[in-house]
This record gives structure tokens, sequence and C-alpha cells, in this order.
């Protein structure tokens, strides 16, 4: 079923807070010194696809999705529409369990915490016909807070991946990345991802929880290289395009300071879409 178009003076709307926020990111990573600009990925959850088409028009290619129900629908309807072919469009779930069923242009999945999904999402991977051309990036998600209501792997300390003052299974971020590395040729592991606290993206300067997740990156980093079975991955890891192994972390309260904590992917919803309906069950 074809998109319907979004009226012109939503379009506008979109566009122009669009601009401004990625004129805000451009600033940021300005200040942060010389180096590639981070992703702006526009979180579209619980919006319609007609916003997704506008800003598609507008030449954005990277929208985030919360729901794997949602993201699934929005993707078919876009590989339905004439202007949004298949080929170049991305979809990138940046939270949310994990997928169930394959959804052939999705570019990540921001939200893996276990061996069991990462099996999970190779064999889906693994079955696709026609099979994808490319892996599927992976950010595992750190819960950098220690908050119960969220999600995530516990953060590694930089000190030492063998630090035993830190909880009883500290080496889980390690686990995962190493299995996905020796174990599933259909992934690819890009990075690390956090959502953080409120208390933190309002009040403490620096973010200590975007200081974590770089921490968290840093060991696991060190970790890996001590390990024969995934060395050579590492070297990759280390050598991609500006620092190797990716920090997704800053949303719409923290993305300029979480740019200029080292963020290389922002996730920015509300401030460019405006304040989200609640979600039905359905
Ligand atoms: C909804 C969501 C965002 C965007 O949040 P805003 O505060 O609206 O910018 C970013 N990341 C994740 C994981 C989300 O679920």
């Amino acid at each position: 079923m074809p998109v319907e178009p979004a009226t012109a003076e939503r379009a506008e709307e979109l566009v122009h807070n669009y601009e401004d926020i990625a004129n805000q990111v451009s600033q940021a990573t300005q200040r942060r010194g010389p180096g590639t600009q981070p992703r702006l990925v526009v979180v579209t959850k619980l919006k319609p696809s007609s916003d997704i088409k506008a800003l598609y028009d507008h030449g954005v290619r990277h929208c985030g999705e919360n729901y794997p129900q949602e993201l699934e629908a929005k993707a078919k309807e876009a590989s339905h529409a004439p202007r949004l072919g298949k080929r170049s469009w991305t979809l990138r779930l940046t939270c949310g369990p994990f997928l169930w069923r394959p959804i052939p242009n999705l570019f990540a999945i921001e939200t893996l915490t276990s061996v069991k999904a990462a099996n999970h999402l190779e064999s889906t991977l693994s079955s696709l016909s026609p099979p994808r051309s490319t892996p599927l990036n992976i950010f595992i998600q750190i819960n950098t807070s220690g908050e119960e209501q969220k999600a995530g792997l516990p953060a590694l300390s930089a000190a030492s991946d063998s630090d035993s003052s830190s909880s009883s299974s500290p080496n889980e971020v390690v686990d995962v990345a190493v299995h996905i590395l020796t174990q599933c040729p259909h992934l690819r592991l890009r990075g690390l991802m956090t959502i953080g606290s409120f208390d933190s993206s309002t009040s403490a300067h620096p973010n200590p929880d975007f200081e974590r997740l770089k921490e968290t990156r840093t060991a696991l980093l060190s970790a890996l290289r001590g390990r024969d079975d995934v060395k050579d991955r590492v070297a990759e890891l280390e050598h991609e395009a500006e620092g190797g192994l990716e920090l997704s972390m800053g949303m719409s309260n923290d993305f300029v300071e979480a740019i200029e904590q080292g963020s290389t992917n922002v996730r920015v919803g509300s401030s460019i879409m405006g304040a989200r309906p609640p979600r039905h069950a359905t």
C-alpha cells in the first residue's frame, strides 16, 4: 500500500526541525575537533510513514524504530512506495528486544544483550532468501546507569577487565562480543549503545553515563585484544574509520553533550518529530 504524503505544512515543519538539529550536530562536532560527524538517526517510532517519507524526500536515510511490529509494518510500506525503493531505504531498530521476522533493508539493531538473541538473529539471517548483501550491524546495549527498569548489560570498568569489585558476571559484554565475532558471520559488531538516566542527562557534566559507555568500550577492546581467537578481528574494529567500535549515545535532551563526549551515533526523536502520542495496545 502506498505511503500517503504528509501535508505541505507538516513536511515543512519536519524539514525545519531536522535542519535545526543537524546544524547543532555539526557545531558540536566542530567543537569536539577534527573527525567524522556522528550519524543522526531520526527516531520515528509512533509517528506515521508519511512523516518518514517527508524526511526521506529531504535526504534523510537513517530512521529509528522501537517496536518490532511497527518497524515491520513501516518497512513493508516503504518497500512498496515507488520513491522509497528497497535498495536505498534504511531503517534501524534503536530499541526493542530483537526482530523475529527478517527485514531485508534493516541497517542495524542497537539493543542486543545476549548470546541467545545473537543466535536467533544469526539463524534468521542465514536462512534469508535472497540473502542480505551485507552483515547486519549490531550495537550491544549497556545499562550504564544501573537502573532496574533499563535494559542492557552491566558496564565494564576501564581500570581492568578482571576487576573483582564489579558484579557477579563482569564479562557478559565480552562474552557477547566474542560470540558475535566468532560464531555469527551474518552479524557485524558495530558498537555499544546506552540510553542513560534522566538525572545524568540533566544534572551532571560531563554525563557520567556517557563516560561509562566509553570506559566499557576501552575495557572491551582491551579484553578482546588479550584473546587469541579474536585478536585479528580487534585490529579491524580499531582501524575502521574514526574510532572503530562506535558509541551510540545521545537523544533529544543530551545529544550535544554526547557528541562532545565522543558519540558517533545520536538518536533524536521528539526534538524533530514533536511529542509522541501515547502507545496504544493493539
Ligand atoms: C525513543 C528513543 C529515542 C529518542 O528519544 P527522544 O528523547 O525523543 O529524542 C532514542 N533512543 C531510544 C532507544 C529510544 O527508544
